[in-house]
């Protein structure tokens, strides 16, 4: 049996995803039948030959330009994307994957539209190195759709998105601002770190470049940070071009272990969207909550692009409360404990963040009318989530019956 070759062909192509995830990027009988692909490390590679290393006759050459580790990982995702990905490039960190994106896409005296929701530091990216050399950004409301043609200048090179957004979860009809795009040459970026493309194929939409934070889903469990970008036929010269000028490459023991999350991140992508529908569910039924920001409710406004353009939901969302003091909301936070208060999700283990983006978002305004949680719903059994929130609401309610201070927000300074 060799189930991977990853050439493409049609028969891996014929298979499910989850099929794909447990067979790509491996062929055990290249390694005397161990399961799993070695982890080779190494910079030097050496020639038989002087003649070989003349002629550059290697199938690999230096550690940083890609050895069976890595490539391993390449092409397990290359396999996920669909037929339109002709290739995939490993980043140390989901951010790095954003910046190279952006800076294989754009030259001096370029313009670029860049959705209001995106993830504060790719904002961050854009207002600091892309402004230094030449290139302007502009914000868009994420629900622009079509209406994005407004915004084009002659100089206008790319567009990102990111859907649903971060934080406030604002779905992008992505078909209708990527043909916009392409009709006026431009090409565009995704951020598609929270559908994997599991639940959704950017490139299947007419994105040119689609972008994970591999530390999230992909990994799987908090211990690794990492960046994927795969392109399509038109554009992986350029990003493969623009990855070996900034000699970015990954370690080979996070590839390692990302490999390994790979394997079982269907079956986890599924028990995050049932256990996150089923609590966005309950707590939209809470008399503490306003609103629950998840575009699988029905009561979504994205639901519908949600449900036209992607096959599924991860367990990331937000909820606003209603008015409370912060002493309230911290002593809500503060009694949890199965849901962690950290940065970062799409481990096994819940977390919680209180954020607040309506200092830094200017195409639109952020104004919740109450505090804003985001939750990432984990592995964890739901009833044991469930009773951990209700006895943290009990807390709320004594704490904001006791104060007499304004409500508040939270400050954001997200890493
Ligand atoms: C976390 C995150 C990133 C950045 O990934 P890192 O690996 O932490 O650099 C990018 N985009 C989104 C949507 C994220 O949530």
């Amino acid at each position: 049996m060799k189930p991977d070759q990853n050439d493409g062909s049609g028969s891996r192509r014929s298979l499910a995803l989850d099929t794909r995830l447990v067979t790509g990027g491996r062929d055990p009988f290249a390694h005397f039948g161990f399961v799993n692909p070695p982890v080779y490390h190494g910079s030097t590679v050496l020639y038989p030959t002087a003649a070989d290393m003349v002629a550059h006759r290697a199938r690999y050459v230096y550690g940083r330009r890609g050895t069976p580790t890595s490539e391993a990982l390449e092409s397990a995702l290359r396999d996920l994307e669909g037929p339109q990905c002709a290739g995939v490039a490993l980043m140390p960190s989901g951010l790095s994957a954003i910046a190279t994106a952006l800076l294989a896409v754009t030259n001096s005296g370029d313009h670029v539209l860049v959705s209001d929701s995106v993830y504060r530091p790719t904002r961050t990216f854009c207002d600091s190195v892309l402004k230094r050399f030449g290139v302007e950004t502009t914000y868009y409301d994420p629900l622009i759709g079509a209406d994005i043609a407004t915004l084009f200048r002659p100089s206008t090179r790319a567009v990102f998105v990111e859907s649903p957004g971060s934080q406030t979860f604002e779905m992008q009809d992505v078909p209708a601002i990527a043909a916009v795009a392409h009709a006026r040459g431009a090409v565009v970026l995704a951020d598609n770190t929270w559908a994997t493309p599991i639940y959704f194929r950017p490139l299947e939409k007419g994105v040119d470049l689609a972008i994970q934070a591999g530390t999230k889903y992909i990994a799987g469990h908090s211990d690794v940070m990492l960046g994927t970008v795969s392109a399509n036929a038109a554009l992986w010269p350029r990003l493969k071009e623009t990855v070996m000028q900034m000699g970015v490459c990954v370690g080979p023991d996070d590839i390692y272990l990302a490999l390994r999350g790979l394997r079982t991140m269907g079956v986890r992508l599924r028990r995050h969207q049932e256990s996150g529908l089923k609590i966005a569910r309950w707590l939209a039924e809470r008399p503490e909550v306003l609103r629950v920001l998840h575009p699988g409710l029905e009561t979504d406004p994205g639901y519908a692009i949600w449900r036209r353009d992607f096959s599924g939901a991860s367990g990331l969302f937000s909820v606003i409360l209603k008015p409370a003091p912060q002493e309230a909301v911290y002593a809500f936070l503060d009694s949890l404990t199965l849901f962690g208060m950290g940065f970062s999700w799409g481990g096994y283990e819940s977390l919680v963040v209180w954020f607040d983006c309506s200092s830094y978002r200017t195409a639109t305004r952020w104004n919740p009318g109450g505090p804003a949680l985001r939750f990432h719903i984990g592995l964890e059994d739901p009833d044991d989530l469930v009773a951990d929130l209700e006895q943290a609401f009990a807390k709320l309610r004594a704490a904001s019956s006791s104060a007499d201070g304004a409500p508040q927000n939270a400050t954001d300074a997200p890493p």
